[in-house]
């Protein structure tokens, strides 16, 4: 289960499918259909998938910088610079739009741009997290140079 893994590669604009509720089988078919690559760290599924055409990763890493380093060195591609403007949100991996202070109704509004997911609703904006999420983006960036 790499659920933490999927938000985190939404917060770099990737279109990530996650879904804890679909068997082996199921995982592979979407995968396949959607043109998807495959994240795992069950090396059945991942030979499984491999055998049936489906591009797939294994993910060895034991944190998500380290698994995130796997995804982008198996896949050839740089991570995008994180920018909200073109981060999905974590929670439903839908897009995200910038909003206005006066569409927001929180109650302590911090001085930020916001941005509102067009799926579910949820309110994004730079707060307190954010060190954090730069932090994760250092570490990634350090492991892929290595
Ligand atoms: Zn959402």
């Amino acid at each position: 289960m790499h659920g933490s893994l999927a938000r985190k590669l939404r917060l770099y604009g990737y279109d990530v499918s996650y879904n804890t509720n679909l068997d082996d089988k199921a995982l592979i078919s979407k995968a396949a259909e959607e043109d998807r690559w495959l994240l795992t760290s069950d090396r059945n599924l991942y030979l499984t998938a491999l055998k049936r055409g489906v591009k797939a990763c294994l993910l060895l890493g034991k944190d998500d910088a380290s698994r995130a380093a796997e995804v982008f060195k198996k896949i050839g591609l740089e991570p995008p610079t994180l920018k909200p403007e073109t981060s999905r949100c974590p929670i439903c991996n839908g897009l995200l739009q910038i909003c206005s202070p006066e569409e927001v109704e929180v109650k302590h509004k911090p001085k930020s741009t916001y941005y509102k997911c067009v799926v579910c609703g949820k309110l994004y904006w730079i707060g307190s997290h954010w060190p954090r999420i730069v932090g994760f983006d250092r570490r990634l960036r350090q492991l892929l140079k290595t």
